[in-house]
């Protein structure tokens, strides 16, 4: 019988995550019942929101229960299946969790289709929620006219790379925020955006100044705070704003102040919408579709930073907060 080795949320985190936060188990793997699978997790994905499923501040899932295995989405292969059209081999994603053997509900797992030929990498970086998140982010909530100034925040991480390349796609010129050189490098000469700014090497308000002369039309927000306040200070008539994540204030005790530029919305007849990618559930096929097409053709690009070792999950998701990583962070589990 296999052993599930996994990570169970001991107490909940008070600003940054400390090693006692999670801690470690193993235990034999559980047997699936009726209509359940027992999948065996390759990779398991690092989300900025697994902090705040950590907490039990006000979100839009449940918080995870101190003593339960820590939520977190996945990539596995069913090795056991007692569900009717799920069979052992099937590649999944979907929740499984911090864990190296997850028991799961069939009917809650995205299943993938073997025809299409996708790697393990390519669901991870881009066919997921990922992907999703910035295709209907860009396509939807606040889409660019050929022509606008579009920024995006957190650039070179996941959702941001790939909000941005869509974003040219459509005609936009568009300006990352990321925290590094080798970042900003990253933007313009492998994926073609017009303009970065090194939001530590250059104050973002001048960095805005210098690289949108002409305003911001549309800004895909993924960090809140400031940024979003110095963004909402160069608005234009008529911009969009898609609040997709706030991973400034994730780990912060006490509300941020600001942001002070809010006025704005109203005086440049803006609009600000959040969204959860969880709402476009039913048409993330609609988003594969085309995502996977431009993949193919090689207009998208990804970069996956993965580390090696469920054991290493905590390490990975803190690089997350640092702004270590480039690109999607990942723990390759087996
Ligand atoms: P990323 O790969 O972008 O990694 C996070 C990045 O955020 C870091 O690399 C860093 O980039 C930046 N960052 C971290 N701390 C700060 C800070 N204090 N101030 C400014 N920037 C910071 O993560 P994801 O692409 O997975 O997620 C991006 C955002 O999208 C998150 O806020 C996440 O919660 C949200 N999200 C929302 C979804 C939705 O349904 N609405 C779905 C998926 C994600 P750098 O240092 O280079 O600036």
């Amino acid at each position: 019988m296999a052993t599930n080795r996994m990570w169970r949320l001991a107490r909940r985190p008070v600003g940054d995550i400390a090693d006692e936060d999670l801690t470690w188990h193993e235990e034999p793997a559980a047997t699936p019942g009726d209509g359940e699978l027992l999948v065996e997790v390759r990779y398991l994905s690092l989300d900025p929101t697994n902090r705040t499923w950590m907490s039990d501040l006000p979100g839009y899932l449940p918080p995870v229960a101190v003593g339960d295995v820590m939520r977190g989405l996945g990539l596995g292969v069913v090795v056991e299946s007692r569900h009717p059209r799920i069979p052992v081999g099937a590649k999944v994603s979907g929740l499984l969790g911090w864990q190296t053997h997850a028991r799961v509900k069939g009917d809650s797992m995205f299943v993938h289709d073997p025809a299409l030929d996708f790697s393990d990498e390519d669901y991870l970086g881009v066919l997921n929620h990922i992907g999703a998140t910035a295709y209907f982010g860009v396509t939807e909530v606040a889409p660019p006219r050929a022509g606008d100034t579009f920024v995006v925040s957190a650039a070179a991480g996941a959702v941001g790379s790939l909000a941005g390349q869509i974003a040219k796609m459509r005609g936009a010129r568009v300006v990352g925020i990321a925290s590094t050189p080798d970042k900003c490098r990253y933007l313009t000469d492998e994926l073609g955006f017009d303009a970065a700014i090194d939001r530590l090497a250059e104050d973002i308000g001048p960095g805005l100044d210098r690289t949108c002369p002409k305003g911001i039309d549309v800004y895909f927000d993924n960090v809140g705070g400031p940024i979003l306040d110095a963004c909402l200070a160069r608005i234009n008539l008529h911009a969009r704003i898609a609040l997709c994540g706030i991973i400034s204030q994730y780990n912060a005790t006490r509300p941020a102040p600001g942001p002070y530029h809010f006025p704005n919305l109203l005086i440049r007849r803006a609009k600000l919408e959040g969204f959860i990618i969880l709402d476009y559930a039913m048409r993330f096929g609609e988003a594969f579709a085309e995502l996977g097409a431009w993949m193919k053709a090689g207009k998208l690009r990804y970069r996956l930073d993965s580390i090696q070792g469920l054991e290493n999950a905590v390490v990975g998701l803190r690089r997350l907060f640092s702004g270590e990583n480039m690109g999607k962070m990942a723990v390759k589990v087996s």
